[in-house]
């Protein structure tokens, strides 16, 4: 006979209802549960909490329990009464006002992310990207349809924004940058990654690569003239002349694209730079034989959902280097999200 632990579809019924769980998160987050509990500085109970978040006294209640129950809350218990305080990763990671915070991050996977994935058995079965069914936008340019309303793009700038804080500087210290004086982030963003190179070395200066009101929305809000070394450049990397750089980084660039695509704006690289310089890849990559890990499965899934691109292997970033010229490539892994890849001309 099969013994009871393997008829229990423990695994299966946790998946089944992942999703619960993120959208618990989520909920949490966007009432700004985390953010009461802070200003509090003490337990609160249910009832304080539901006020001040203005929503309903059972619905709160349920939904501190769920978060108690998900190690994100502590539960203190006074006269048969439960109050409730941050643990310390919600603290740090939870709330809006952390330096660390991924709220930002959490809305856009709750407000944007959770809808396309709504269509995720249409991606699969048509092997594209759902931005029409998901938004009723066309997806014939990609950032276009991301950035579909300016609102839309700052969200889009903040999720890119804030991984960086944890793990960036992983990213940059993976190979020794230390001889790459003049760094051209290609569609540098919000600048995240350029501030944490300019960190790990004091020598480097930054140019910030990308889409006009990107720069624009980069200068205004995420970049402070404190950043003395980081500067932007507007332009479009597929057709606009590159600046000339020692280092290029492409962070979560070619994810993006297709390979065609990729081996177009590697060799329009290659083109611009001096030989001695090289090209810093930043991904999740895959392992060899496909088989994790599963945060780049998951992510070639949303990659699908989203793009027209997929997460790969190191060699087969290596292929798409080699096809563009690039020499001495070589990978390393940070043990966290993501990995870096340099290639040399
Ligand atoms: N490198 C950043 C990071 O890792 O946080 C952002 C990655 S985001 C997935 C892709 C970036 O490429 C966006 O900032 C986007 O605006 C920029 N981008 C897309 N198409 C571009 C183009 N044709 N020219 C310049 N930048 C572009």
């Amino acid at each position: 006979t099969t013994p009871a632990t393997d008829v229990y579809p423990r695994k299966i019924l946790e998946y089944m209802e992942g999703f619960l769980i993120s959208k618990t998160v989520f909920t949490s987050c966007e009432l700004g549960v985390f953010d009461v509990l802070l200003a509090a500085e003490r337990p609160l109970s249910a009832e304080e909490i539901s006020q001040a978040v203005g929503a309903s006294l059972d619905g709160t209640q349920r939904l501190l329990a769920a978060c108690a129950g998900l190690q994100l809350l502590n539960t203190h218990w006074d006269n048969g009464q439960v109050f409730y305080s941050n643990t310390e990763q919600s603290r740090v990671f939870l709330t809006r006002s952390s330096p660390l915070s991924l709220c930002q991050s959490i809305q856009y996977s709750s407000r944007t992310i959770y809808l396309c994935w709504h269509y995720l058995t249409d991606a699969v079965r048509e092997g594209r990207n759902q931005y029409e069914k998901a938004f009723g936008v066309s997806s014939k340019d990609l950032f276009q349809a991301l950035y579909r309303s300016d609102e839309e793009m700052v969200k889009f700038m903040h999720l890119m924004n804030s991984i960086w804080n944890i793990c960036g500087r992983d990213v940059v210290t993976a190979f020794d940058l230390m001889p790459f004086k003049v760094i051209c982030d290609l569609g540098g963003c919000s600048g995240a990654l350029a501030k944490q190179c300019t960190l790990a070395y004091p020598e480097c200066t930054v140019t910030i690569f990308d889409l006009p009101k990107v720069v624009r929305v980069s200068g205004e809000h995420f970049v402070t003239e404190a950043d003395q070394r980081i500067s932007f450049h507007e332009g479009d990397f597929f057709k606009d002349s590159l600046p000339v750089a020692d280092l290029y980084i492409l962070a979560r660039i070619l994810h993006d694209w297709t390979d065609e695509r990729c081996i177009e704006l590697l060799c329009r690289i290659y083109k611009a730079c001096k030989p001695g310089s090289a090209v810093l890849l930043v991904e999740a990559l895959l392992n060899e034989d496909g088989s994790g890990p599963l945060t780049a499965q998951l992510y070639s899934l949303n990659m699908l959902v989203q793009t027209e691109g997929r997460e790969r292997t190191g060699a087969q970033y290596a292929a798409l280097l080699a096809a563009s010229g690039f020499t001495n490539i070589q990978h390393r892994l940070t043990g966290k999200i993501y990995d870096a890849v340099l290639g040399h001309k």
